[in-house]
């Protein structure tokens, strides 16, 4: 069995709000573990506030955690640099925003900007090297003819362009995980498909992982090899991708597929669950003093007493796919289902 590129255990983060005198802690992410081998994209699926962008940030380095592991192949990184990431760290897990547009200097070409990270990482010998090299990055983007894109400036380019240049710019420094937050959710969604076309070609042709983060499950599916949904700072299910779109066991799963505009609605053909309109309208509780047991139990259509009392334990449904509630768990204080009444001959 080959080690994850990547696995984080446990990763939990309390951001402190309110006063020294009355201090109190917003719940943003709570006990997260789960592995990315090399080659796999990891899809994090959820709603705002969901704890999704905080998973990456913390991976990235870019804030500490409260507690928990990010191992990077084999090595924790969280002991062996507690003052933050090194170069090296920080050239292997790459990062990629939701807004192109933010993450590029306007005041730049964008050869600029491929060229910054090459020299700081000591990529190009000369610069006749850099400039093969930025031109080659461009062309990988499939941001041709690369010499003419190379003078542009972030405002020549459109949205999609600027966020192939925002790949181009990870993959200066030969990275082994890209971290992608929402990167196509501020694309027009005519140009959405290219971007995660080529996301998929990186995959497949240089054996990058990559962490997907998004509130839309139908992109999940589309590039993610597993999926994980996650609610309130939990992770409460995760499955290889096909088999939780149509085999979800979670409440929030069943809720966020049925957003999903079917095709086959009016034809006969039943493919989503029925959630009521109460849960599909509410939000997600605060995170400021979470009352205790499933956080969903606000929502949920099937919730019982015990949602609130406790919050459900991991349950394997098969070799990939597991949830968090309390529907699919073997607890013995549940009641016993009725038996099956006995068969009639008539
Ligand atoms: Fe709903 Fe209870 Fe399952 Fe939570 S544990 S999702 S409240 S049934």
């Amino acid at each position: 069995m080959t080690t994850p590129v990547l696995e984080i255990q446990n990763l939990t983060k309390h951001f402190a709000v309110g006063t020294l005198a009355k201090p109190s802690y917003v719940h943003a992410l709570e006990d997260v573990s789960f592995k990315v081998n090399r080659g796999e994209v990891v899809a994090i699926v959820g709603e705002s506030g969901s704890g999704k962008s905080t998973t990456v940030r913390l991976i990235a380095r870019l804030m500490e955690p409260t507690r928990g592991e990010i191992i990077f192949k084999g090595q924790s990184i969280l002991k062996t640099e507690p003052k933050g990431a090194t170069l090296d760290y920080r050239s292997k897990v790459q990062m990629i925003f939701q807004d192109p547009f933010g993450s590029l200097n306007p005041i730049h070409t964008i050869g600029h900007h491929l060229e910054r990270p090459l020299l700081i990482h000591k990529k190009a010998k000369n610069k006749k090297e850099l400039q093969e090299k930025v031109e080659t990055l461009l062309t990988t983007v499939g941001l041709n003819p690369a010499a003419e894109f190379a003078g542009k400036y972030p405002h020549q380019l459109s949205g999609g362009q600027r966020q192939r240049v925002a790949i181009a710019r990870a993959l200066t420094v030969d990275p082994e995980v890209i971290l992608a937050d929402e990167p196509i959710s501020m694309l027009d969604v005519s140009i959405r498909m290219g971007v995660l076309n080529l996301m998929d070609k990186l995959k497949v042709d240089r054996g990058i992982s990559y962490i997907y983060i998004t509130h839309d499950i139908a992109s999940a599916r589309y590039i993610g090899d597993r999926t994980m949904v996650m609610y309130a700072g939990h992770m409460v299910e995760g499955a290889e991708s096909t088999d939780l779109m149509q085999n979800p066991a979670h409440p929030y799963t069943k809720l966020l597929l049925s957003a999903v505009p079917n095709p086959h609605a009016g034809l006969g053909k039943q493919t989503h669950v029925e959630i009521p309109d109460a849960a599909k309208r509410a939000e997600i509780p605060s995170l400021i003093d979470l009352p205790p047991g499933c956080p969903f139990a606000s929502r949920c259509p099937a919730v019982m007493s015990l949602c609130h009392k406790t919050m459900p334990a991991v349950t394997t449904l098969s070799a990939q796919h597991w949830v968090r509630c309390h529907l699919h768990t073997a607890d013995e204080s549940l009641p016993l289902p009725p038996p099956n009444p006995p068969r009639v001959s008539l």
